[in-house]
């Protein structure tokens, strides 16, 4: 499904995350859709180092370059010239839209299961475990950090796939073929949730053209013989 071209300005999505104030579980699948769709992640990663003795020491995180050195690294590996950091993300973002389209139209069977189980995620993915405040008391959480957006969105794609999460069951795609975009399910007060198209607009847009198509099928069908 292509997306729309439009010359419009790329949405920024601006995400701070500290073992103070951890993305939770939602922000990054939420960051993960907005990926998908088009948007530029502005990650503030200060990662925690926790130094016994004293305070907790926070470092930038290193974006950018942190991805410049993962590729030089993969490129040597593979006697390949390196990609460049746009490069990986746009090729990024076609995979993540490839895995989402995925989840919302063909649950898994056992056979990619298999193929997927027991995968190893560390170093990539490092989550701490700390205490949260909640109101009912207090919940363990993870703080997760990143040494890029690109494995924010590696870690949301595994949040959306995972079955035992509710993400996966929000996620819907709009079926009208100029949008194709992204979208959590939005329940109406009353009567079923709309999860086929991401707006009213576009439900009526794709019902005319289905309407046009209808019409042109019918006056190309061959006329029935009088009997
Ligand atoms: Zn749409």
């Amino acid at each position: 499904m292509e997306r729309r071209k439009d010359k419009l300005k790329q949405k920024i999505i601006m995400l701070r995350n500290t073992a103070v104030e951890p993305l939770s579980e939602a922000d990054i699948v939420g960051a993960t859709l907005e990926f998908a769709n088009g948007a530029m992640l502005d990650l503030r990663d200060l990662v925690a180092v926790f130094d016994y003795d004293s305070e907790v020491v926070l470092d930038p995180c290193t974006g950018d370059e942190a991805i410049e050195k993962a590729e030089a690294l993969f490129a040597a590996e593979m006697m390949e010239s390196p990609r460049s950091v746009e490069q990986l993300r746009r090729e990024a973002r076609t995979f993540t839209r490839d895995r989402l389209h995925e989840i919302v139209n063909r649950p898994m069977v056992a056979e990619d299961l298999d193929g997927i189980t027991d995968q190893d995620l560390f170093p990539y993915i490092n989550p701490r475990p700390y205490l949260r405040k909640v109101p009912s008391g207090i919940t363990l959480a993870f703080y997760y950090s990143f040494v890029s957006d690109l494995s924010l969105v590696r870690l949301g794609e595994i949040l959306f796939e995972d079955t035992e999460r509710p993400f996966h069951k929000k996620l819907c795609q709009c079926q009208l073929p100029s949008c194709g975009i992204f979208f959590f399910e939005v329940k109406p007060s009353t009567g079923r949730p709309q999860r086929r198209y991401c707006s009213e607009k576009h439900m009526l847009e794709a019902h005319d053209n289905n309407a046009a198509k209808r019409m042109k099928k019918k006056r190309s069908a061959p006329v029935a013989k009088p009997k």
